[in-house]
């Protein structure tokens, strides 16, 4: 295999898991203040939990929606405990 072909499939790959990491934190900061009960989009406190599946263990789908700009999103949430 050609030494620039790999280089460049390594850089790809670098750059898919970083964007990834991003994503995830904004995820994790967007969940922190939605969890305040305050719009990540708008800044409003008029988020409401619109959707949540999942049951038992394991984590959960919850789907937040804002009243006021019509943001959505969803979220999987870990629960600590699992009640057996
Ligand atoms: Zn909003």
């Amino acid at each position: 295999m050609d030494i620039y072909l790999l280089l460049f499939l390594i850089i790809i790959f670098a750059g898919s898991i970083i964007s990834y990491i991003y994503y995830l934190n904004d995820k994790t900061s967007q969940l922190n203040i939605i969890q305040k009960g305050i719009c990540p989009s708008c800044k409003e406190p008029t988020i409401e939990m619109s959707d949540q599946r999942g049951a038992g263990c394991g984590p959960k789908l919850v789907t937040f929606e804002c009243n006021s700009c019509g943001y959505e999103n969803s979220f999987s949430i870990n629960k600590g405990s699992c009640g057996v």
